[in-house]
Formats: structure tokens, C-alpha cells, sequence
């Protein structure tokens, strides 16, 4: 009787062992699969949805609804972020990203920012309401410009290419931006962003000027 049930118990843990590594690798190969390629300039379409998903009546506005755009696609990476987002971008001005990244502060989502230091200052730029919401924004300390464009979700979602967040390139170049969870390429992304936060920490530069 009781080599009944340990038998059957044994057939038990190893079915449930096989369901359970199944669906891991399953998990893991969703995940590690995301890969997608974003081309601009986008096409218009309203992305009020994405970014007041509780507005609570039908957005009016001019530009075409229930569309996909590349900005769309983007917005929605961005706004997937539920821990973290780290952002590396040479000039940021585009105000729908902004919002975004607004969005996913009020949230609790912890966000760094390093922009440089010369196009953190010009015209139309959206650092100045980042920090003033309480971001944490930094600015390259170098001779040269800090020229990456690539964010970071969750620490796991890569986007990277071409596009700098401004209205420009987001709406008239022809820009590129590839999207990636494979950890071959996110995890040097993050080993850099980390280094290059650290070595333009404020405190190790009292005298450099963090401009809005
Ligand atoms: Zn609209």
C-alpha cells in the first residue's frame, strides 16, 4: 500500500516539476524575445489614450484616433516601466515623452536622467520640468558631447538607435530605434549608464554647473 503511494506521489512531483519547467522556459523565451525596430519619423496619430488613460471622455483633438505610430509603440515601452526607468539622451525636448516620464514619477517609478550639459540648457528643453517635478537629472562633466540616446525599463527592456527625444526627430527625421530584452545587450546598457552616473555625480564635481 504505502509503495502505491509513494509511487504515486513520485509520478506527482515529477509532472508538476515538468509543468513547472515548462512554463519557466516558456517565461523565459517570451521575455528574451522582445525584439522589435521602431522607424521614424512617426506617423501622427493622438497618444492621449497612452498618456491619460483615465480621461474620462473621447479626446477631440485635430490628430487621428485608434491609431499605431511609432510613437505610440515607444510611448508604450516607456510607460510599461514599473520600478525604474533610466534615461541617456543627448537632447531631450519632445513633450509627449516628458509627459511620460511625468507620468511614471507620479507613479513611483524612480527615474535618472543624464542629458548633456550643453543641450540640457537649450530652448524648448524638458529637464528644467523634470527637475523641478524632483527627478534626478544629471549632466555630463566631459569635453565631449554626452551623445547617447538609450533608455532603460525595469532594467530589462532596452531602447536604443537613433532618436534623440525632440519633436524633430520624432515627427520629421528619419531616425531608428531598436527594442530589446536579450541580456547580451541590455546588460552592458546598464554597466555603462551606471558608470557613466557615477562619474558625473554632482558631489565629485563641486565646481561644474549643473544647468536647467
Ligand atoms: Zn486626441
Amino acid at each position: 500500500m504505502w509503495t502505491v503511494k509513494v509511487i504515486g506521489f513520485s509520478v506527482l512531483a515529477a509532472s508538476v516539476s515538468v509543468e513547472l519547467l515548462n512554463w519557466l522556459r516558456r517565461r523565459y523565451k517570451a521575455r528574451k524575445t522582445l525584439n522589435e525596430v521602431i522607424f521614424f519619423p512617426s506617423e501622427l496619430g493622438c497618444v492621449e489614450h497612452l498618456l491619460r488613460p483615465s480621461l474620462p471622455y473621447p479626446c477631440y483633438c485635430a490628430l487621428p484616433h485608434g491609431v499605431e505610430t511609432s510613437l505610440s509603440r515607444l510611448l508604450r515601452h516607456i510607460l510599461s516601466a514599473s520600478s525604474s526607468l533610466d534615461l541617456c539622451v543627448f537632447s531631450f525636448s519632445n513633450m509627449d515623452l516628458c509627459r511620460a516620464v511625468l507620468a511614471l514619477h507620479q507613479k513611483g517609478v524612480i527615474i535618472r536622467v543624464l542629458s548633456d550639459k550643453q543641450y540640457i540648457a537649450i530652448s524648448g528643453s524638458q529637464i528644467g520640468p523634470l527637475r523641478q517635478a524632483g527627478i534626478c537629472v544629471r549632466s555630463d562633466v566631459g569635453s565631449v558631447y554626452m551623445h547617447h540616446k538609450f533608455a532603460l525599463v525595469d532594467g530589462s527592456i532596452l531602447i536604443t538607435g537613433s532618436l534623440n527625444w525632440t519633436l524633430t526627430a520624432v515627427q520629421g527625421n528619419m531616425e531608428n530605434l531598436i527594442v530589446t530584452m536579450e541580456p547580451e545587450l541590455v546588460r552592458p546598457y546598464i554597466q555603462e549608464f551606471n558608470r557613466l552616473w557615477e562619474i558625473n555625480d554632482p558631489l565629485k564635481h563641486p565646481n561644474s554647473v549643473q544647468a536647467f
